[in-house]
């Protein structure tokens, strides 16, 4: 058998060098294999032909066959243009062509039998097909042709003559080559049980389809394959991972907990904290290592949760680490969190990158004495000199900003591996949570504080940004404050940065009469931290800002969010930025500026904006609109999302499926002995080899 993973493309007959390279670095195809798995976009169906009388506008391509009664050339410029009167005898349907049309008229006879093919119209009640692919009658076998695929090709490729015909006819050479022969990829009775297309025949159907009852078969096949092997890595590691490591059980519900819930709790929790907080309790106590993922929306009160679960972990004699994304963060939690234990033995300490070499050896001292209860931290904790003398809990807030690699490293911190809670704001669609971390618990906070009121969007152009200078003046005068936001993508860019010294100056004159305070990554630690208290304190009332702000900040009385050049913000971000009002009990406003064109992307974004609340209905969106290789987090995940043909918004219901069914089968054979799963485990390995996936690590 020929093996077709590693044999280089340019091997294969109509290739050879020139065209390799160009498959190489145009799309990645390095080997047949490559090749066998990169799969048409669409299929025309080519088997059936249509009458004209039939075309009513809404079919996407036909094919008819019939002449060529006469040519005539119309218009002026640029609506020169040749029209064919073609008829099969049952109407007229006009072929029309605004380029080569000296060539077509002389290509083309009159009265000979020709088939062809293209997207019909109605224009002024006559059909007509613009620059229809035409091919002779008599050469063309109609009932042996089925569908017709498209792959994507490049401009590039495209002007060396490797179009999407081009890649149809090296396809066709490849399975002339590998003569059907394949290796079946499923075990014979996944095969039988699920009723799937061995995979020899589905890879020639896919790319070469009779029918669309054929195809949808083969996309089944190869749509439950790929989503199979994803789950079966991640069960399957994720249980080894278990087996090899216990986790610290934390037994009792001590003092400090009591007291805190009794004591100082300033407020009930929601039904939904309370679910979660109980979730995590049996989590802790299991004698394994916890990992689990806490999504609720912004202000839904992620950080009493962690600071509850922190509170066990102390009750039982360990330590625990909070980990935020920015210094700003690090530093709010640290401050809310004394806030809140004030009064109880529970001592709490910051640490970030700016802390003091000075500070940092008696820091480090009593992190590694046990004298400190809760460190909270950047990533300045990963660091190899910082130390615990028993870390019981690692609680990550904001995740999508830590990858898999700093997640491992806090593992080492601790003898046996802490419990993980991670926090997201920014809730991943449960599909891709699923396929993202797997095994990981998933707790949900499906439900805000009470008193909270909806924040009222409105996408605004910036030619009527003065209406919202008047808007925002109200608001200072009845007390509130407000944030104006502009985007930094890299904090070097320093146009970006002139953007928002232009706007902090225009609103200094707007504004004169209130303190207005700016906030940037160029600025020191100090000084960043010294603008956020201003503003905490309601010192200054207006905030310029880049996304410095964008997750955690938590002052309740701003009321209004301006983000400026919204279009240059995705979803995710626009609903994190947003989220810094609406935090307190007044009625709180977002308005997204942007310049007047926009893409049809941006608009429908600013629409899901001003629709939606919701964060979990936002990111669903985002994930329809972007694809999930685009979502926060995804990239750090240590998954590559290439997914050939499985999508994770559309095959959700396949991607649960399959995901039972790999779990029976990690369950069944533990071992991975068992005969009848051998196919599988062994395929499981060249998956891992060839993508060199962290399974392990992230589930
Ligand atoms: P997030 O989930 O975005 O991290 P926070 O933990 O910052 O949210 O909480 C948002 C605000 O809601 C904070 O001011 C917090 O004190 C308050 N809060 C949290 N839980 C409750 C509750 N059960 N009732 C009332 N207010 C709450
Ligand atoms: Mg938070």
């Amino acid at each position: 058998m020929l093996d077709a993973t590693t044999r280089d493309i340019k091997y294969l007959p109509g290739v050879g060098e020139q065209r390799a390279s160009l498959l190489n670095r145009e799309l990645k195809i390095y080997s047949l294999y490559d090749l066998l798995y990169y799969f048409p976009y669409k299929y025309v169906d080519r088997s059936r032909l249509f009458k004209v009388s039939e075309i009513d506008g809404r079919q996407p391509h036909i094919q008819l066959c019939g002449e060529i009664r006469s040519f005539e050339e119309m218009g002026e410029g640029a609506s020169r243009r040749l029209v064919a009167h073609f008829t099969d005898g049952t109407g007229f349907v006009d072929l029309v062509w605004f380029k080569g049309i000296k060539f077509v008229k002389s290509k083309y006879k009159l009265g000979k039998r020709y088939v062809i093919f293209g997207k019909p119209t109605i224009f002024n009640s006559r059909a007509n097909i613009a620059h229809p692919d035409i091919d002779d009658a008599e050469t063309m076998q109609l009932s042996s042709m089925g569908l017709q695929p498209f792959y994507n090709t490049t401009e590039r490729m495209k002007r060396s003559g490797l179009n999407s015909q081009a890649m149809a006819k090296l396809t066709s050479n490849l399975f002339s080559l590998i003569k059907g022969e394949m290796e079946e990829t499923l075990s014979p009775y996944i095969l039988q049980k699920y009723k799937l297309m061995p995979l020899h025949e589905a890879l020639r159907v896919i790319h070469f389809p009779k029918n669309t009852d054929e195809l949808r078969r083969a996309e089944y096949r190869l749509k439950f394959e790929e989503l199979f092997y994803i789950q079966l890595g991640i069960l399957h590691y994720s249980k080894e991972r278990r087996h090899k490591y216990a986790g610290y059980s934390f037994t009792k519900v001590g003092d400090m907990f009591n007291r805190f819930y009794s004591e100082n709790l300033p407020f009930e929790l929601t039904g939904a904290q309370k679910r979660v907080v109980r979730e995590i309790r049996r989590d802790v106590n299991r004698n394994i290592q916890m990992n689990r993922l806490v999504q609720g929306d912004v202000g839904s009160g992620k950080t009493l949760v962690a600071l509850l679960a922190m509170l066990l972990a102390k009750d039982n004699g360990y330590q625990a680490c909070m980990m935020a994304p920015t210094e700003i963060l690090a530093e709010q939690h640290c401050s809310t969190l004394k806030r809140m234990l004030a009064g109880l033995p529970v001592r709490v300490e910051l640490l970030t990158g700016s802390t003091k070499q000075k500070e940092r050896e008696p820091l480090f001292a009593s992190l590694l004495s046990g004298e400190i209860d809760i460190l909270v931290s950047t990533h300045a904790v990963l660091e190899d000199n910082v130390n615990f003398a028993r870390l019981g809990l690692v609680v990550i807030d904001e995740q999508h900003r830590f990858g898999v690699v700093q997640r491992a490293k806090m593992w080492t911190k601790s003898r046996i591996p802490p419990h993980v809670l991670v926090m997201t704001a920014t809730p991943i669609p449960r599909t891709l949570a699923m396929t993202l971390y797997g095994d990981l618990e998933v707790s949900v906070i499906d439900e805000l504080p009470p008193g909270r009121k909806p924040i009222a969007t409105r996408h605004i152009f910036r030619n009527r940004i003065t209406e919202v200078y008047s808007f925002i003046e109200k608001q200072l005068q009845a007390g509130r404050q407000a944030y104006i936001v502009y985007p930094l993508i890299t904090e070097s860019e320093k146009i970006d940065l002139k953007n928002l010294e232009e706007g902090y100056l225009q609103l200094c004159n707007r504004f004169c009469d209130y303190k207005i305070g700016k906030l940037h990554g160029k600025m020191k630690p100090k000084e960043k931290d010294a603008e956020m208290q201003r503003f905490s304190s309601g010192e200054t009332r207006l905030l310029v800002s880049t996304t410095v702000i964008e997750v955690g900040v938590d002052v309740p009385n701003s009321t209004i969010m301006v983000i400026e050049n919204a279009e240059r913000f995705g979803l995710s971000q626009l609903h994190q930025l947003r989220g810094r009002v609406g935090r307190g009990g007044e009625q709180s406003y977002c308005f997204l500026v942007t310049g007047e064109k926009l893409s049809d992307d941006t608009r429908k974004r600013m629409e899901i904006m001003t629709g939606s609340n919701d964060g979990f209905e936002i990111a669903e969106a985002d994930l329809k609109l972007r694809g999930p290789g685009d979502i926060e987090g995804t990239q750090q995940s240590g998954i590559a999302f290439d997914l050939k043909i499985a999508s994770l918004s559309r095959d959700e219901q396949l991607l649960q499926y399959v995901r039972d069914i790999a779990r029976a089968i990690v369950d069944d054979d533990p071992d991975c002995d068992k005969e009848h799963n051998r196919v599988l485990w062994r395929r499981l390995a060249e998956i891992k080899k060839r993508n060199n996936r962290h399974w392990g690590a992230i589930s």
